[in-house]
C-alpha cells in the first residue's frame, strides 16, 4: 500500500475508480502555488506572470499527454462533471441561437455517467430529441446500433444539429468503447462527437487525434491529481461551446473565474507521471486484474458469483462482480459494509439514493439491450442488486488482492447470518 494511504488508515483500498490518492510529485509541484507563488495568473506584475507561465506550461503538458494539436485546445475545468456539462449545455446554447430545440438531437449510451446523462435529459426536457443507445451484454456500444440511430435521426423532418456523447470507458464495469469507429461514423452523418474519458486518461494511452473526437473531457482525481480540476479538449475547427459561467473571460472566455493554478499544475504533473509509467503500470494492473478474476472464479463461496467486467475490451484495474443470493437477494451495499469491517474499501457500483438502494442501471442496460422496456426477471434483478466493484491502482499489490480473496467469503458468510435483518432493507 502507498504511504499516503498507510498514514490515513490500514484499509486495503480497492476503490481507485472512485478516486485516487494525490501523487507525491503532484503535491510537491502544487505546493508553491499555495504559498510564495500564489499570485493571480491574470495579474500583470511579475508574480502574476510567473503564475501564468506555470499555467501555460501545465496546458502544454496536458496537450502533449493526450496528443492534442496545440495547447490552445485545452481548457482547465473543475473536473469531469464540469467539462461534460460545458460541452453539452454549451453546444446547446450555441445551436439554439439559430435552431429550434426540437430540431436538435443528442445521442448518449445507456451506460453514461450522470455527468453526461443528466445534461442530456435536461436538453430533452426543453424539446431536444434524445436517443439512448443500447449496449451489448458485455457493456459495449456497437457501431451498428449508432448507425441505426443516426439513420433514424436523418429521417426526422427537420433534424439539423446532432451531438453524440459516448464515454470512453464505463466507470462501473470498465467496458472500453470503440470510440475511433463511433466518432468516425458520427462525422459521416454530420454529427459532432464528445467522449467522457474520465476513466481512461492516465490509465491507458489516450490520443485525441487518433480517436478523432471533437471534444474530450477528463478529471484529475482519477489519475492521482487533485480533486475539483480537470480538462476539456476541443479539436481545432470544432465549434467552441458557449460558456456556462459568465465573468472575467478567463480560459479564452470559455470558463470564467480565477484559474486554479495549483490544480492545473497538479493535473499536469500527475498525468505526465502516469503517462511515463504507463507501459509498466498497465502491465501490472492487467496482471492484478487477471489474478483477481481467477481468484474470484475459483473461490468457494456460499453463493454464486458473476463477473460483469468483460474479459476483452475493458480497462485494466476494474473487476465488477454480482453475488447471487441463494435464498434472498444480496445487497451490494451490505456486502460492502461487511468488507469494510474486514478492512477492505470497495464500492457497490450502484446508485445509492437517500432512501432506497437501487439496482445497477448499468447492469440493467447490459441485460435488456435493445429491449429497454423489458422488466428484469428475478434472477436478473438479483444480479443487478448484489453488485460490488473492486478497482485497483498504482499502490495495489498482489497481497492486497489475496487479502480481498480471503475476506470475500468471510464477508458473504457474515452477511448470510444476518439474512433476516438484511432482507428488511428492501
Ligand atoms: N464521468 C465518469 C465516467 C466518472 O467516473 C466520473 C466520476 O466518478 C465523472 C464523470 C465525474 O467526474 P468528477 O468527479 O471530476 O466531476
Amino acid at each position: 500500500m502507498g504511504a499516503l494511504l498507510d498514514d490515513v488508515s490500514p484499509m486495503i483500498y480497492l476503490d481507485y475508480a472512485a478516486t485516487t490518492p494525490l501523487s507525491l510529485a503532484a503535491l510537491a509541484a502544487m505546493q508553491p502555488y499555495f504559498s510564495n507563488m500564489f499570485a493571480n495568473p491574470a495579474s500583470l506584475h511579475s508574480g502574476g506572470r510567473a503564475a501564468n507561465a506555470a499555467l501555460e506550461k501545465a496546458r502544454t503538458t496536458l496537450a502533449c499527454c493526450v496528443n492534442a494539436e496545440s495547447p490552445s485546445t485545452i481548457t482547465i475545468t473543475g473536473g469531469g462533471t464540469d467539462g461534460s456539462n460545458l460541452v453539452i449545455a454549451g453546444l446547446a446554447q450555441r445551436w439554439e441561437a439559430d435552431t429550434d430545440p426540437s430540431d436538435c438531437h443528442i445521442l448518449v449510451s445507456a451506460i453514461e455517467h450522470e455527468a453526461v446523462l443528466n445534461p442530456a435529459l435536461a436538453l430533452h426536457k426543453r424539446g431536444w430529441q434524445l436517443t439512448v443507445l443500447p449496449v451489448t451484454p458485455t457493456g459495449h456500444v456497437s457501431v451498428d446500433a449508432l448507425e441505426r440511430a443516426l439513420q433514424q435521426s436523418l429521417h426526422q423532418p427537420n433534424a439539423q444539429k446532432t451531438l453524440v456523447s459516448i464515454m470512453h470507458a464505463n466507470n462501473e464495469v470498465g467496458s472500453l468503447q470503440p470510440i475511433q469507429a463511433l466518432a468516425s461514423l458520427a462525422h459521416q452523418y454530420g454529427a459532432v462527437f464528445h467522449t467522457d474519458a474520465v476513466q481512461t486518461v492516465g490509465k491507458i494511452p489516450v490520443d485525441v487525434q487518433q480517436l478523432g473526437v471533437d471534444y474530450l473531457t477528463w478529471s484529475a482525481h482519477k489519475h492521482y491529481g487533485p480533486k475539483g480540476v480537470g480538462a476539456l479538449y476541443t479539436a481545432g475547427g470544432a465549434l467552441t461551446p458557449a460558456p456556462l459561467l459568465l465573468g472575467g473571460g478567463q480560459e479564452n472566455g470559455l470558463r470564467s473565474g480565477t484559474v486554479n493554478v495549483a490544480g492545473a499544475v497538479g493535473v499536469a504533473t500527475a498525468l505526465e507521471e502516469c503517462v511515463a509509467a504507463q507501459p509498466k503500470s498497465f502491465a501490472r494492473l492487467e496482471m492484478l486484474t487477471q489474478h483477481l478474476r481467477d481468484g474470484l472464479e475459483s473461490l468457494l463461496c456460499p453463493c454464486p458469483l458473476v463477473i460483469n467486467t468483460p474479459a476483452d475490451d475493458s480497462i485494466p484495474g476494474i473487476v465488477h462482480v454480482s453475488v447471487l443470493g441463494n435464498s434472498f437477494p444480496i445487497q451490494g451495499e451490505s456486502l460492502l459494509l461487511q468488507l469494510d469491517l474486514l478492512g477492505i474499501a470497495a464500492s457497490s457500483g450502484s446508485a445509492c439514493h437517500a432512501v432506497a438502494l437501487e439496482p445497477s442501471r448499468i447492469l440493467h442496460a447490459m441485460m435488456v439491450g435493445e429491449n429497454s422496456d423489458r422488466a428484469l426477471t428475478s434472477e436478473e434483478l438479483a444480479r443487478a442488486t448484489g453488485t460490488i466493484r473492486f478497482s485497483m491502482g498504482h499502490h495495489t499489490t498482489q497481497q492486497d488482492v489475496d487479502a480481498l480473496l480471503a475476506a470475500f467469503p468471510k464477508a458473504l458468510n457474515r452477511l448470510m447470518k444476518t439474512a433476516p435483518t438484511m432482507s428488511g432493507v428492501h
